[in-house]
């Protein structure tokens, strides 16, 4: 046979009483909502698992006479008018849902939130995303639908999406694209006044770059997202939008000019105007320089502008590894930003000064330029702050890291989403108000406590078959298509099982990137044969993710974990999955009893998977490292303390990989398998209920934008009015302001006009005079304090007191004087210090100025 081949596609007519499963499968609320997801689930299961899960295509591929069939089958139209209901009110802007909140500081009304990301990760029928970072923003969109926020967001179109990927038979990693057709998936055209799609115009070297414009619809939040694929635009220029992290530096400063300046034109194009800037990771940062041009074209100077820009901008960094930031040398940045330079009238030098950066001289570094056209920065936990805050400390100079303006928001997961069906099921029926509980600690305790532990380890164990039912049949597709023999298959088969949950699963699935050290576990090989090859007590461990096709190192983890698991000593026993994506992340962290995490310490940044496994009563063995840090409590999991302060890296691996054995040697394994009469072990099920209470309300997505909204969201609008009230004053006078400050300060001086007193009777004061020279400076233009901390309690909080200016000596120094009232007897330790201040100043040590007497 030969000739080419023509697809016909023959599509159902949805009965009328079914119409609107269209605008089902148009809404991503079908990602997180499972009465949505049922429906399709019900009309045909089979076909509905052969569409990826996607409502578009399901739609015009399902049998005409299921439709028919259903229409006449009063049981399913009446539950398809509750999901519809339930849609309703969910949209329903005079209905408030559970899960709203009245958010301190922000006006529906007048605020708009605008959140840029590179990625989007909401549903596996919309591969707009390739790891953790993609997940987290559609997670926070979907939680900021939730809650009623005033929210918009923005990113890329990609035609070819992230690529998916198969493992072939000798562990190598393949890739393969997958141009889809946007018509099946739940993307909308957005259209202008005269019915066309609407397009944008950004300026690029020599040329302009025209995209066009769609719309997703994550319950009531819109995602726009920009598309280059039109006729308007040269060959080339159509690519920019094909692939998520593709191409080379040209391509990605492409995109990313696009997704940053283009975004910004998308919004106004679409008459809104947001009140708060998010930049989410740097790759959006551009839209800091557009934003200024606006300002420009108001009226402002450069300077004025930046200010007025930054202090409605918000920049999260995600990546606590240096070669994790964006960079471009210097030659490429220059074309891309001449346009804007122009525009702006100064000089793309001065542009190319926003993003530098000490250790990458010649190269724009696209966090520098968040940090700098920022006002509010955060990591995404504890330690990440800490690792970000030295990492970025030179935008800060003179300031301790330890203080410098960059917080933190540990980030969460959307708790509908992942959280299983099973567990929804159980709430429903036990405390149908548990949706607008999500971040009562109190409320989650004693739900999961009332739960009977035989009830709580069959739910695990019957989520632990289904996701064995599932991995056998993936696992056979993968085996069959490599080509692997009967026996092998046969072997897969009999532990790979629905009836088989006796072993203890431990999952193990993220990127392959090599901070995160897959191999971990590996260290010790004849210990871990020893620890899991006991027949009485099996371990079972399997392995997913994805490399980045450049990152020839993580495609090594692969196919070493793929020899290993070919082993005789770990046949049958590691697993390696291909294809990660949320479908199967979703199923690996319902079903395995453990969730492993070995990073290197402190580079997790935060982690998000293994809070997925928490919430569904997995537990996590994991460094103490990001989210995992502060989660941890010693009852809800197992944590390993990192090395990394006191060894040298490779025996730093050994030694914590010996840590992890033996957690798991004398402390996991036992405790699992340690079963009483009822055929389970009690103290693993209060290990697993104590993280799944511990975990749910503190590491939901709902907390983490609740967080954003009230800290973060809402002082930025309020200190960014402030400055642009009155087309920008505040802006000028900060800005003028500013570069009077930075142009004295070298020349800024303070020395003890006399000396402190060393001792004073308990109720009494200590008098403290200082000089300041202040170069031209007012007083009113600094800062002085004294900061005290008892000597015998170094943690305790500092107490700050503030010095008063009084005279000026002949000779021009400024005396400051402060009385400190004794505090409790003891030793204390005091230092002075200086630095400007201004009432617009976002954040008081935001210039990064100071000195100490
Ligand atoms: C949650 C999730 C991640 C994040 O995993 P980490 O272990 O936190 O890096 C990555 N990919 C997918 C598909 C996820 O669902």
């Amino acid at each position: 046979m030969s000739g080419n081949e023509y697809f016909l596609e023959v599509r159902p007519r949805l009965p009328a009483v079914f119409e609107r499963l269209e605008e089902l499968a148009d809404n991503l609320f079908y990602s997180w909502d499972r009465g949505v997801r049922g429906l399709f689930f019900r009309i045909d299961p089979e076909l509905w698992k052969r569409c990826g899960h996607n409502p578009k295509v399901f739609l015009r591929r399902v049998a005409q006479y299921r439709l028919d069939e259903l229409a006449q089958d009063p049981d399913f139209v009446l539950r398809y008018q509750d999901v519809l209901a339930a849609f309703d009110s969910y949209l329903d802007p005079t209905v408030t849902s559970p899960r709203e909140r009245e958010i301190q500081g922000l006006d529906a009304e007048g605020d708009l939130i605008a959140y840029f990301c590179m990625e989007y990760g909401l549903h596996e029928s919309l591969p707009l995303y390739s790891g953790g970072l993609g997940i987290l923003a559609g997670d926070h969109c979907k939680a900021a639908s939730d809650l009623g926020l005033p929210f918009v967001a923005v990113g890329l179109m990609y035609r070819q999406g992230y690529f998916s990927q198969t493992i072939n038979r000798s562990g190598g990693q393949e890739i393969h694209l997958n141009p889809f057709s946007l018509d099946e998936l739940p993307v909308l055209p957005v259209m202008d006044e005269h019915g066309d799609q609407l397009q944008i115009q950004v300026v690029f070297p020599g040329r302009m770059v025209a995209a066009q414009i769609w719309k997703v619809a994550v319950g009531r939040v819109h995602l726009y997202l920009l598309d280059t694929d039109v006729a308007a635009n040269t060959a080339e220029d159509r690519t920019i939008t094909y692939q998520l992290y593709g191409g080379d530096r040209r391509m990605r400063i492409a995109q990313e000019l696009l997704l940053g300046v283009g975004g910004v034109i998308a919004l106004r194009r679409l008459g809104l105007a947001p009140s708060v800037w998010h930049i989410n990771e740097g790759h959006s940062a551009f839209m800091i320089l557009e934003r200024c041009r606006e300002w420009v074209a108001a009226g402002l100077d450069f300077q004025a502008a930046l200010e007025a820009t930054a202090a409605a901008t918000v920049f999260t960094t995600h990546t606590a590894v240096t070669a994790g930031h964006d960079l471009f040398e210097h030659d490429l940045a220059a074309d891309h930003l001449r346009g804007l330079a122009q525009a702006m009238d100064v000089t793309v030098e001065d542009l190319l000064y926003l993003g530098h950066s000490p250790q990458n001289r010649g190269r724009f570094n696209m966090t520098a330029l968040a940090l700098r056209g920022a006002r509010r920065f955060n990591g995404v936990s504890a330690v990440h702050r800490d690792v970000a805050a030295r990492m970025e400390s030179h935008v800060w100079p003179d300031v301790d890291p330890a203080e410098n303006p960059l917080s933190f928001v540990s980030n969460g997961v959307h708790i509908p989403t992942f959280l299983a069906r099973e567990w929804v099921n159980l709430f429903d029926g036990h405390c149908p108000d548990w949706k607008a509980h999500l971040d009562d600690a109190e409320f989650w305790e004693r739900t999961i406590q009332r739960i009977p532990d035989h009830r709580f380890w069959s739910l695990t164990q019957s989520l632990k078959s289904e996701m064995l039912a599932d991995l056998a049949e993936l696992l056979d597709i993968q085996y069959r298509r490599n080509n692997f023999s009967r026996a092998r298959i046969e072997g897969m088969r009999r532990v790979i099982s629905a009836e088989n949950t006796r072993p203890l699963i431990i999952g193990f699935a993220r990127r392959f990137a090599t901070y995160k050290r897959a191999l971990l576990i590996f260290e010790d090989m004849e210990r871990l044969i020893r620890i899991m090859g006991d027949p009485e007590r099996p371990v079972i461990l399997i392995f997913a993710g994805k490399a980045h096709p450049q990152d020839m190192p993580g495609q090594a983890l692969i196919r070493r974990i793929h020899e290993i698991s070919s082993q005789p000593s770990f046949l049958n026993r590691v697993f390696l999955m291909e294809g990660y994506d949320i479908a199967l992340a979703r199923k690996l962290v319902t079903g395995v009893d453990v969730w492993l995490n070995t990073p290197e310490y402190p580079l997790e940044a935060s982690g998000t998977s293994g809070q997925k496994a928490a919430i569904n009563g997995g537990v996590n063995l994991s460094i103490l490292d990001g989210w995992w840090a502060e989660g941890f409590d010693g009852r809800n999991g197992w944590g390993i303390a990192p090395h990394s302060d006191d060894l040298p890296s490779d025996q730093r691996d050994l030694v914590e990989a010996q840590d992890l054995l033996d957690m798991l040697e004398h402390e996991v394994i036992p405790a699992y398998f340690d079963a009483g009469p009822g055929g389970y072990s009690t103290d693993w099920v209060s290990r697993c209920k104590a993280s799944m209470y511990t975990v749910l309300p503190r590491f939901s997505a709902e907390r983490m934008v609740l967080r954003y909204a009230e800290d973060i969201y809402a002082p930025a609008a309020s200190g960014a009015r402030e400055l642009t009230d009155s087309e920008g004053a505040g802006a000028c006078e900060l800005s003028e302001w500013k570069a009077r400050v930075y142009a004295a300060w070298t020349g800024v001086s303070m020395a003890w006009a006399e000396c402190p007193p060393d001792a004073i009777e308990g109720d009494t004061e200590a008098t403290l005079r200082v000089d300041a020279g202040l170069n031209g400076l007012s007083p009113e233009d600094v800062v002085m304090e004294c900061l005290v901390t008892p000597e015998m309690a170094p943690d305790a909080a500092e107490r700050v007191y503030r010095f008063s200016a009084s005279e000026v000596s002949d000779s021009g120094f400024h005396r400051f004087v402060l009385d400190i009232p004794a505090p409790e007897n003891g030793l204390f330790r005091m230092r002075v210090r200086m630095y400007p201040f201004n009432r617009y100043l976002q954040h008081p040590l935001e210039m990064g100025c100071m000195r100490w007497v």
